[in-house]
């Protein structure tokens, strides 16, 4: 997907568009003038001029916080299923990859949804 720059207006493929694509497909998009957009939907050279600058907090995150995801995560997944199925499942909705929501739900230290929810029945017992 296209994407423009906040900051300069050129335009842009994501880092993980470039990341995944072929040295080809890359060198064609350097090529033609396509840069790629770093974070906070700046490109490359302007993010780089903010962050040096210390400038970088006037732009917006775009991406959601990883507490973010996994508390919404947490609210839509089934406690009694395999956090993994949970994440394929759910993925789409969250508008993630599933491995990578997988990791988010890992990291933050969610390792067993059953033992959690069987927790939570006790304390409620
Ligand atoms: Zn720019």
């Amino acid at each position: 997907m296209i994407q423009t720059c906040a900051r300069c207006s050129c335009s842009g493929r994501s880092a993980y568009a470039f990341r995944k694509a072929t040295p080809e497909t890359r060198a064609a998009w350097l090529a033609s003038g396509v840069r790629r957009i770093e974070a906070r939907g700046l490109c490359q050279p302007c993010y780089r001029v903010e962050r040096m600058a210390g400038t970088l907090d006037r732009w917006e995150r775009r991406n959601r916080s990883q507490e973010e995801i996994v508390e919404e995560w947490s609210h839509l997944a089934d406690p009694l299923l395999p956090i993994r199925q949970e994440c394929r499942r759910l993925a789409a909705q969250l508008h993630m990859d599933w491995r990578a929501l997988e990791q988010a739900v890992f990291r933050a230290g969610i390792r067993s949804r059953f033992t959690d929810f069987a927790n939570d029945v006790k304390a409620a017992a």
